[in-house]
Order: structure tokens, then sequence, then C-alpha cells
């Protein structure tokens, strides 16, 4: 079964951390000899992490299953502190491939507990970013659900209330919460935009003007990546149903049944080409349409640790091949056009 119209958002997919993340795998995997340990999925996306796996790459749940002298890199999630120092006990090299707008939600975590603050931590239990950012001030800090609300929340002082939020909630499930939190606290502390992150809500308005001109909307992402949940979530809340699938094979005919238009994004962590397998199988009789809503030009290096690695790779390999290299961009210079995409590609061949 085929639909008349692909309304493609823009953007979707890969956000700047993401693409940080897997480019900081890849060096990893070319730099070092030997298994390269990941705590955590590098990013939520199962084809990401099996595509690693296939290059020899071991995802860890633990840092205690890393062995002793092993090179480990900790996800785009963010760790916790005592994983962090678990990593540098044990591993020979430690690369966090954190989210710089992660890092940003712990920093504020740790200002506001070294404060006095009781914060409220807007987020999904269990969830590796929401774990790691409450681990930073675990007896200032509670975990709020967006669906239960602040009723265990109990602040020492009323008028010392702070609130911080997962980077990749739903916009309306942080809304919600803020405006409780406002009106129960009236001096609530919290940053001035919210801590949802640039790529979370670019997508989600983006899902949000589709869903005025789609008959159904299909996210693709895995069913942990919070960003893709909550891309099917807004365009619930917008009136019209959406379905996340992992790649075109999960699309059911019923589905499709009186969908004339389709609008077709993807979360922060899902590569392009399950996207691009989608229209093929959706195989529009009108043909696609691109549906921009605005333009990212977000750029995160690689994490400083990695690029002192590869600046020094860089010396040994110019050094072979010539005694004067010619001066020309160093692969560092150059890694704001290598995409994740190219990198994904280069380990897939
Ligand atoms: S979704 Fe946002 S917070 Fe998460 S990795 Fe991407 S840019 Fe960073």
């Amino acid at each position: 079964m085929s639909v008349e119209r692909v309304l493609l958002a823009e953007p979707r997919g890969f956000c700047a951390g993401v693409e940080m993340a897997i480019k900081a795998l890849t060096w990893m995997i070319r730099i070092f000899d030997g298994p390269v340990y990941c705590y955590h999925e590098i990013v939520h996306n199962e084809w990401v992490v099996r595509a690693f796996e296939k290059v020899g790459v071991v995802f860890v749940d633990d840092i205690s299953e890393v062995p002793e002298g092993a090179p480990v890199m900790l996800s785009a999630h963010g760790s916790s502190p005592d994983v962090v120092s678990g990593a540098q006990d044990r591993a020979a090299v430690v690369i966090d491939a954190v989210c710089p707008l992660v890092t940003k939600v712990h920093h504020e975590v740790k200002m506001m507990s070294r404060k006095g603050y009781d914060i409220i931590y807007i987020g999904h239990e269990g969830h590796d970013e929401a774990v790691g950012t409450v681990a930073e001030a675990p007896d200032a800090i509670t975990l709020v659900e967006p669906e239960t609300g602040l009723a265990d929340f109990n602040p020492k002082d009323p008028d010392k209330v702070a609130l911080v939020a997962q980077t990749t909630l739903g916009m309306y499930e942080w809304q919600d919460v803020m405006e409780k939190a406002s009106e129960l606290y009236p001096e609530l502390h919290t940053a001035r935009k919210s801590d949802l992150c640039y790529a979370t809500t670019n997508r989600q308005d983006a899902v949000e003007e589709l869903a005025s001109e789609c008959d159904l909307i299909l996210v693709v992402g895995s069913e942990n990546s919070s960003n893709t949940q909550a891309l099917v979530r807004v365009s619930g809340e917008n009136g019209v149903a959406a379905q996340r699938i992992d790649s075109a094979g999960d699309i059911r005919d019923e589905w499709l049944t009186g969908a004339a238009t389709v609008g077709l994004t993807a979360g922060a962590s899902a590569p392009d080409h399950l996207v691009q397998e989608v229209i093929d199988r959706l195989d529009p009789s009108d043909g696609f349409e691109l549906w921009r809503s605005t333009e990212e030009q977000e750029y995160f290096p690689l994490p400083p640790q990695l690029r002192a690695f590869v600046n020094t790779l860089t010396q040994v390999v110019e050094a072979g091949v010539t005694a004067k290299p010619p001066r020309e961009p160093s692969w560092l210079d150059r890694d704001r056009e290598w995409t994740a995409t190219e990198a994904l590609g280069q380990i897939s061949a």
C-alpha cells in the first residue's frame, strides 16, 4: 500500500551532539588497538549501536565491566561523577562524549545545590541522561516525571527552589510542570531559557507545523530515545496520530489506510538512510516535499581529550609522508565538514 504525498520534516535526525559522539567513537576505533569500550549506548539508536558492535566496540552498562587498561568512551547522555571517576581509575584512556548541552545542565545542578536550593528535575526515571544528572546532587534533587508532577516534591524552603529539566523532553511536558512550580514557588529559580535543547525544540516545532498538513506522522527512532518519543507525543498533542518506527520494515499497511499525506521525521539519533528507506517504502504517488521549519548551524567539536590524540596522530602520519608537509587543513580543521553519516558509512563499508 502506498500514499499520495510525503512531507519530510527539516530539521530531523542527527543533532550536533549525536554528530560529535558518533565521530568521536569512530576516531576511537581508528586510534586504539583492541576493543574500545563504550559506557552505555553511544546514542540511543539500535542501528548505530549495532554498526559499532560489528567493528568491535563493546558496550557496557557497568563501568566495572571495562577491563583494566582498555580505552573507554562515555556516552553522549552524560555520566554520573562515580562513573567518570570509576572509568578514570581503570581505563588507560577515557574520552567523555557527553553533549555540551547536557554538561550545561550538570553545571546548573551543581551550582544550585551548592547554593542550597532544592532542585526539581523534570525527567524520565531510568533514562541515562536523568541518571547522570541526578547523581550530581542526589541529596538536593527530586526527579519529577512529567506525568506525575510535583506531588512528591517537598522543599525545605519554598523560597529556595530551582527547576531544571532533561534536554529531550516534550515541550508540553516541561511547560505543565514549570507552570505549576511557578505558581507554588513564586521565587522559583530556573534557566532563562528552558533546558530543552535546540535540537529537541526544533524537531518538535517542525512536527507541530507538519501536523496541520498530515493524516499520519511517522517518527524514525529507537524506543529508548527520549526525544523520539517526545516527537510522537507532540504529534498526538496536535491532533495527528504518530507511529514510532525503527525502520521501514515496521510500517503496517493499516496505518496507511486513508492516510493520503504522511509526515516523516526522525529523532536526533536516527541515521538518515533509515528515513530514505521509509520514503521508498511509502512510494508516494505525488513524490515527497521538504518541510523546512528552520535551519540548524550548530556544531560541537570533538571532546578535548580526543582532539589531543587526533593531533598527535596527524603529526605522526604527516611526518611519515613527508619531512615538510604542505600546510593543508588538519583533520581537526576538517572535522566540521566530516559528517557522522560519512563516519558510519566508513565503518560499515
Ligand atoms: S538531543 Fe540535544 S542534548 Fe541530546 S545530544 Fe542532541 S543536542 Fe545534545
